[in-house]
């Protein structure tokens, strides 16, 4: 058995794994567990590779009417001339990836944990200590497993518990999520429009009940924008300022704000401890990762207790913990300074990396294997 803190996107994903894998899971959070009752907004960009491990899960079925394919990927910088096309064709017939809401995300998780045989969900639980092996909590007394997994997000009480250092990136910036409706289709097509305030994202996504064209916007700028109080229409012009291509757009959400900060560890074990997803690392939401690298997280881990689980040995060994922190280590960093540097290079309006910037999307743009890797990366394959 392992004990799993946070039941959010990977924590759900990895009891549930586990639980088809043979390993009992007790999943610890501290609010109600239940089906979507608040909308988020986010609209996630889930990679190729994800989309697999999601069917490898018996996930994909409840999922598959709501994801909208990703068949193209568009980058370009405000007022320049060069751009970045990725087309998925240039790797095969499968999509580069898909954009599903948060909340359908999260509802589909909510079923399979419902269904799995081996997981036991003590929610509104209140924790208040960690040892190794053990977890002390207000409601159900003293807790014991080999392993205590936290996925607890960003803020993780499991990795305070066990000291491990963190350092919090705060971009004096948030992003504005909301979702709009539009006279022509989207095309499968996915834009990141970079420009020194703020890059901008804008989403494919299904169409309405009524057959609007829709799509959903990742909008980030300085914290004191006044999103949350733009009347309407100037948001609406705003927005066909900066994207000119889809003709009328009208807003058809609410506005959700998420403050944009990104978060580093020092390491991601300690003594029957592992931390996962965003309590191990949290990027920039610029790049579209942050479930995707979690859920890498969660087939690493999982693989490698179940080989320990066939043995007989312990779960908790420091040997397997070690194994884990040197698999993820690379998909960590490089995740966290490619989306990070991506965020500088395109912040300055300094005329040298204006260059370096536009030199780089056109020589990826002209380089075949350059641009197959990029969108490999992109695509988790
Ligand atoms: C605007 C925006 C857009 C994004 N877009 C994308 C995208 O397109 N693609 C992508 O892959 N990622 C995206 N992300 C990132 C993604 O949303 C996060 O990486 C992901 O949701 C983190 O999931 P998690 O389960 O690790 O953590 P969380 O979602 O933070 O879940 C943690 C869980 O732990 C519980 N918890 C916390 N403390 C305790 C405690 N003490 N006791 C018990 N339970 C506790 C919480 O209640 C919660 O249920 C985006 C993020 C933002 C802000």
């Amino acid at each position: 058995m392992v004990i799993l803190v946070g039941a959010g996107l990977v924590g759900t994903m990895l009891a549930i794994h586990l639980s088809q894998l043979g390993i009992r899971v007790q999943l610890l959070e501290r609010n109600q567990y239940q089906k979507s009752t608040v909308r988020d907004g986010r609209t996630i960009a889930v990679t190729l590779g994800s989309k697999r491990f999601l069917e490898q899960c018996g996930l994909w079925e409840a999922l598959e009417s709501t994801a909208q394919r990703i068949n193209h990927i568009r980058v370009f910088e405000k007022g320049s001339a060069w751009t970045l096309d990725y087309d998925h064709q240039d790797l095969g017939v499968e999509p580069m990836g898909y954009i599903i809401e948060f909340d359908c995300l999260r509802d589909a998780l909510y079923e399979g944990v419902k269904k799995a045989a081996l997981i036991e969900v003590l929610d509104n639980c209140t924790l208040q200590r960690l040892t190794p092996g053990e977890v002390h909590t207000k409601e159900h007394g003293v807790l014991k497993a080999p392993l205590i997994i936290g996925a607890d997000g960003r803020n993780s009480w499991v990795r305070g518990q066990v000291n491990i250092k963190s350092r919090l990136k705060e971009y004096g910036h948030k992003a504005l999520v909301a979702h709009f409706v539009h006279e022509k289709p989207h095309q499968a097509t996915a834009w990141e429009v970079f420009q020194p305030s703020g890059p901008f994202a804008i989403l494919p996504m299904t169409d309405t009940v009524e057959g609007y064209h829709q799509s959903g916007v990742v909008w980030c700028g300085p914290k004191d924008t006044p999103w949350e109080t733009l009347p309407t229409e100037e948001l609406e012009q705003r927005l066909m300022e900066i994207f000119p291509f889809y003709g009328k757009v009208t807003l058809n959400s609410t506005r959700w704000t998420f403050p944009i900060t990104a978060l580093t560890v020092d390491k991601v074990m300690a003594s029957r401890t592992i931390l996962v997803g965003d309590a191990a690392h949290a990027l920039h939401p610029i790049a579209g990762q942050g479930v995707n690298l979690g859920w890498r997280d969660v087939a690493d881990i999982a693989q490698l207790l179940v080989d320990a689980k066939d043995l007989g040995t312990d779960l908790g060994a420091e040997h397997l913990l070690k194994q884990y922190e040197r698999r993820r280590k690379l998909d960590h960093k490089g995740l966290y300074f490619f989306t990070d540097g991506l965020t500088r290079l395109y912040g300055s309006d300094n005329t040298l990396v204006s260059f370096v910037r536009q030199t780089g999307i056109a020589v990826i743009g002209k380089i075949p294997p350059l641009k197959k890797f990029f969108m490999k990366k992109a695509m988790g394959v």
